[in-house]
């Protein structure tokens, strides 16, 4: 029976392999031997919904590991705390490997912590404290697991210097290679997945060295072939497996998003709803005024003096200045009907949505077709492709539409999609599009359709080439012989009986 090698890379990005294809004659080699995949990633393309996505099989609705932030239940998403793996435990493709009987090998995937028993091996780590586990505890007391700690901090001034950053991630991922391999050659396995963030984590500080279509390039700089360097590292990380599979292992690659240049111009989505009566504003005080004036200068002063260092460490550590940065006080919140989410707002992201305030609008009927008034309201947009520009918003749809599951509320109630050019700005009294301040805190995010799937070794073909990554687990189980009702799944395998 085959067995399955899972090489799992945090936003591992399809492009940028074809950019850098002469230097990466590995993963050349395995794109030749791979049937021609196209990966989307989940709505939103957050790596723990994403990776959640292809651990479980299940739609983001389903395994609930999901964060939408709402202004009006001002619950902030506290960033000091790991990601619970509570919902996904016991429910992942490996678990349901362990349950079949077949042995499983996991090394570090994203969100496995605190770990739990499997049928093998399981290594995960805290992605906020300095902390590896092992299951079970006394495999692997030969080695040093404290290199595989994730690397804290962020590069530039008052920071870790950018080279050191650098090679810190480059000592991590040569850390994460040599355990990966000693478990690939002490441990029996039938699945053996390892998983690196490096490919998202150092291209969100470094996009913009990178690109040179990017607004904040700068011409010679020495960090110009960061990316290519990393990639180079990642095929020659690949090679240590490729040299090692024989023909009975199925080998994937597979990332849960790509990544690219973080949206240059945001739409206030906010002041769209301001205009039309769904959003009110609050009285003017004068202490709100202030504030909101403070928080974009703020915004404006930390982008043009390259603060970008402090600006994103005090976002993530520092809960009272991330719930400046979030929090909208020019709102009325007893009159506002609708009113965009804030973590589409303050990261930019072309991925979000609006909720509704229930807390005003009780009635059922009443609440559909204030739904159904946004939709139109913003509609003519998707459709607007005037000349050569492409429309700014690319769907507007009610939050079912989507996904189905008990978790669906966690959602806003109107979820859309933008043309990656555009972030969801919250700002309201402003023009409706602006230029996004933050590209030039944290230039490199998330892409939705650039997400990797390589396959090699299949003895079987694939019966289509449009895969979403609840289609991974029930692909994976698939090969090592253990076929689950479709049901239990949202994905379908995608080899052939
Ligand atoms: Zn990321």
């Amino acid at each position: 029976m085959p067995r399955v090698l899972i090489l799992g890379f945090d936003g591992m990005d399809r492009e940028l392999i074809d950019e850098f294809e002469d230097d990466l004659p590995n993963l050349k080699k395995i794109q030749s031997l791979s049937p021609k995949l196209r990966l989307t990633s989940t709505f939103p393309p957050d790596s723990e919904t994403a990776w959640s996505s292809i651990y479980t099989g299940l739609n983001p609705a389903k395994h609930g590991v999901v964060h939408f932030i709402d202004p009006l239940e001002k619950s902030l998403m506290n960033q000091t705390k790991d990601a619970d793996s509570e919902l996904i435990r016991g429910n992942t493709f490996w678990d349901k490997a362990s349950e079949g009987g077949k042995q499983v090998c996991i090394v570090l995937p994203h969100i496995g912590y605190p770990v739990w028993p499997v049928n093998g091996i399981m290594i995960g780590r805290s992605s906020v404290e300095d902390d590896v586990q092992t299951w079970s505890e006394n495999i692997l007391n030969d080695q040093d697991l404290n290199k595989l700690n994730t690397i804290k901090g962020f590069p530039g001034i008052g920071g870790i210097p950018h080279d050191e950053f650098i090679q810190k991630h480059k000592d991590l991922l040569d850390s994460t290679l040599k355990i990966g391999l000693s478990c690939y050659e002490k441990q029996e396995w039938d699945i053996f997945f390892i998983y690196s963030s490096i490919l998202d984590v150092v291209p969100h500080f470094f996009w913009k060295y990178h690109d040179v279509e990017d607004p904040d390039y700068i011409k010679d700089n020495p960090f110009s072939s960061v990316l290519r360097d990393l990639y180079i590292l990642h095929d020659k990380f690949i090679a240590q497996f490729l040299n090692r599979i024989d023909t009975e292992t199925v080998l994937m690659v597979v990332s849960d998003h790509g990544h690219g240049r973080r949206p240059t111009k945001n739409i206030n989505i906010n002041e769209i709803l301001r205009q039309q009566g769904f959003l009110v504003e609050a009285e003017k005080r004068a202490s709100s005024g202030i504030f909101e004036a403070f928080k974009c200068q703020a915004i404006e002063i930390i982008s043009n003096h390259n603060l970008e260092n402090i600006a994103s460490k005090l976002l993530q550590r520092l809960p009272s200045v991330k719930k400046l940065c979030i929090s909208s006080p020019s709102i009325d919140w007893k009159l506002t009907l609708a009113y965009v989410t804030d973590l589409s707002g303050i990261k930019s992201y072309p991925y979000g949505g609006i909720s509704i305030n229930r807390d005003i609008i009780k009635d059922d009927s009443i609440y559909e077709q204030t739904r159904e008034n946004i939709i139109d309201l913003l509609s003519p947009e998707v459709t607007k492709s005037s000349g050569s520009s492409d429309p700014a918003i690319l769907w507007v749809k009610k939050r079912e539409e989507i996904y189905d599951g008990p978790f669906i509320e966690k959602y806003p109630d109107i979820v859309f999609e933008l043309n990656e050019e555009y972030g969801i700005g919250n700002k309201i009294r402003c023009d409706v599009l602006e230029r996004n301040a933050l590209h030039a805190v944290v230039p490199g995010s998330h892409k939705r359709y650039n997400a990797v799937l390589l396959i090699s070794n299949l003895n079987s073909p694939v019966v289509r080439t449009n895969v979403s990554l609840e289609d991974i687990a029930p692909t994976i189980l698939s090969i090592i012989g253990l076929d689950y009702s479709d049901k239990i799944f949202d994905g379908n395998s995608i080899i052939a009986k």
